[in-house]
């Protein structure tokens, strides 16, 4: 049975997520895109907020997204469960796209909210969930040489006794210095390709790591985005996150697995900014005189009608494939396809409905005194990581017409 409804249990969540983002986020957003790499302080008391919101079990955040083991609901004879559940998936996107609706870099920013957070929570075991689940752990995959080829990873975990040795360069890593801990994607042997790429919870304050610079962007300035270099950095055996064995038809599956859970919150997070900008372009063009008032054509006014109609109907598309992607891993059935097919279409309308919204409110669009032009600067990004637009529709391709990696690159 479908229910397109917000869950009863999950509207308080809702609620309380949009608060926050109209009263502690909004009202900061500017000063943190204009004080790039300044860290927003503010934000300590939000992340707290959150810590005491989770533990009393009133929200769950990226932090807390736990998959279920996974049942194969396209197999006819899997038993699908007769409870249909709304669980930490789906409270986490509708979390994400009420804080993004009050602004994605600071939403970026929040402690101990990273997408290594996910991960550990994730695949982690008890005792690393129970180490670092209090901890801002940041994500690092991308390298010089392999972005969306994350296949194409260099770092190295090399064993050494009972330690890991890791050593590499990691770049683009959002919250890369403000994290207490980041996961990173290294090799550990690289002779055996994608199988062998396994990830390692590496603290902040480990030996021969350092954030060796940090990058002005165009958008989400408020989050930092980090390069760390590791130079033998020395682990202990236990900071693998998930198992050492290589098994060449799993391994590299296993830590993608991440990516079911992580793509639709940045899909949820293009959602919220598309709806924050949809409703400050319609009250721009409320106001007296407006364009539309102003039309010096009778069509003008029924034309701006029909584009923010258009809009919204591509911004409700999305959010409906967004939350059927949370709801199928709350389910427990394998949501590959529509995790990617929700970040494709997520972060395509979202670069179209803001930039849409600049041209529509002409001047007032594209002024500082408004931050349709930051979240126009903002919006490129969620079609960006996490997997780019047109791997995403690889990824899509590669599900529907059944094929592997190897055979559509
Ligand atoms: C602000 C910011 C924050 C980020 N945060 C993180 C983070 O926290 N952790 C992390 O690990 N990474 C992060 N990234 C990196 C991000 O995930 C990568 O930029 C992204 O995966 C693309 O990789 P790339 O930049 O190397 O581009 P490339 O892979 O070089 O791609 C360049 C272009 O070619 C296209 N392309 C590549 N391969 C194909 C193909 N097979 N078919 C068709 N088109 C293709 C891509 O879609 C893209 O348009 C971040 C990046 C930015 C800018």
């Amino acid at each position: 049975m479908i229910h397109l409804e917000i869950p009863k249990r999950l509207r308080p969540l809702v609620t309380q997520a949009h608060a926050l983002a109209e009263n502690c986020l909004r009202p900061i957003a500017r000063k943190y895109d204009l004080a790039e790499h300044e860290y927003p302080r503010e934000l300590d008391m939000l992340g707290a907020l959150l810590d005491g919101v989770s533990a009393g079990g009133g929200a769950a955040t990226a932090s807390q997204l736990r998959p279920e083991p996974v049942r194969d609901a396209r197999d006819e004879t899997a038993q699908p469960s007769s409870v249909a559940r709304n669980g930490r998936n789906l409270a986490a996107v509708l979390g994400m796209m009420e804080l993004c609706w009050g602004d994605v870099g600071l939403a970026l920013t929040i402690p101990r909210q990273g997408l290594g957070n996910a991960a550990v929570s994730a695949v982690g075991t008890p005792e690393q969930r129970e180490r670092f689940g209090k901890r801002w752990i940041a994500m690092a995959i991308t390298e010089p040489n392999a972005g969306s080829d994350s296949a194409g990873i260099r770092s190295t975990a090399r064993r050494e006794g009972d330690e890991w040795v890791l050593s590499g360069e990691k770049i683009f890593v959002t919250a890369g210095e403000r994290a207490d801990a980041v996961v990173v994607w290294a090799t550990i042997d690289p002779s055996l390709g994608r199988a062998a790429i396994k990830s390692f919870l590496v603290p902040k304050d480990t030996p021969g790591m350092r954030v060796a610079r940090l990058d002005h962007k165009l958008g989400i300035r408020a989050s930092d985005t980090a390069t760390i270099v590791f130079d033998n950095c020395r682990l202990p055996l236990d900071a693998i996150l998930g198992s050492a064995e290589i098994d060449t038809s799993k391994s590299f599956a296993g830590v993608m697995k991440t990516f079911d859970n992580t793509r639709p919150i940045v899909a949820a997070m293009a959602c919220g900014l598309a709806r924050a900008a949809i409703e400050r372009a319609k009250e721009i063009l409320d106001r007296v005189p407006s364009p539309v008032a102003d039309a010096r054509s009778p069509w003008l006014g029924s034309h701006v009608q029909a584009e923010l109609a258009r809009l919204e109907a591509d911004l409700e598309a999305a959010r409906l494939l967004t939350l059927k992607a949370a709801w199928l891993a709350d389910n427990r059935i394998p949501n590959s396809l529509e995790a990617s097919m929700a970040k494709a279409k997520a972060g395509r309308m979202v670069t179209e409905v803001t930039l849409r919204c600049v041209e529509l409110c002409g001047a007032s669009g594209y002024a500082e005194t408004e931050l349709l032009e930051k979240w126009a600067r903002d919006a490129k990004i969620l079609d960006i990581f996490e997997g780019t637009q047109q791997i995403q529709m690889l990824v899509v391709a590669r599900r529907l017409l059944g094929k592997t990696s190897a055979e559509l690159r």
